[in-house]
């Protein structure tokens, strides 16, 4: 159970150094079932829902080819986040581990990551499952399956 400082027991923040800018620029918006932590999925799954990915113009010409592929990575800004935990007691686990031996949304940086299935590309929406992100989240970057490009032998 977390204390009164949102701490649980082993949990330890630091002062962070204020957030600058890293010159991030959102591209999108992700619209999923969920609307709090609690229910949101700790990892996606791929008989999961399917949700919508809106691309903001002007970026909505980037999407050209992505329909080929079955899968994609979609990279996102967890920004309900707080960034201050060096030692995390996530609440499904008995242990106080590093927020880097974690994938946690409590993070300095908090970037998430899903591997999703693609099921379709239409106009400026790309509707996926696989996706474990609040209704809301921020869109960094959409990049086609990795396999897809793995350097083959003699390349
Ligand atoms: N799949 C990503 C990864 O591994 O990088 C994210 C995993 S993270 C454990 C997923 C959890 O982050 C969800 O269960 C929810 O509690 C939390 N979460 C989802 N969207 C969030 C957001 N926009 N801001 C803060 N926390 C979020």
């Amino acid at each position: 159970m977390a204390s009164d400082n949102g701490l649980r027991e082993g949990e330890v923040a630091v002062a962070p150094p204020p957030p600058t800018d890293a010159g991030l620029v959102f591209i999108g918006r992700i619209r999923t079932p969920w609307t709090s932590r609690s229910e949101t999925p700790r990892q996606g799954r791929r008989d999961g829902p399917v949700c919508r990915i809106e691309i903001f113009e002007p970026w909505v010409a980037a999407l050209k080819g992505l329909e080929q592929f079955e899968q994609v990575e979609v990279i996102y800004w967890l920004h309900q986040s707080r960034r201050d935990l060096v030692l995390q007691s996530p609440a499904h686990d008995t242990a106080t581990r590093g927020t880097f031996a974690l994938r946690s949304p409590v993070r300095p940086n908090p970037i998430g990551i899903s591997t999703a299935a693609l099921v379709a590309v239409e106009g400026a929406t790309v509707l996926v499952r696989g996706l474990d992100c609040l209704d809301g989240t921020p869109l960094i970057d959409l990049k086609p399956d990795r396999c897809a490009f793995t350097p083959q032998a003699g390349d």
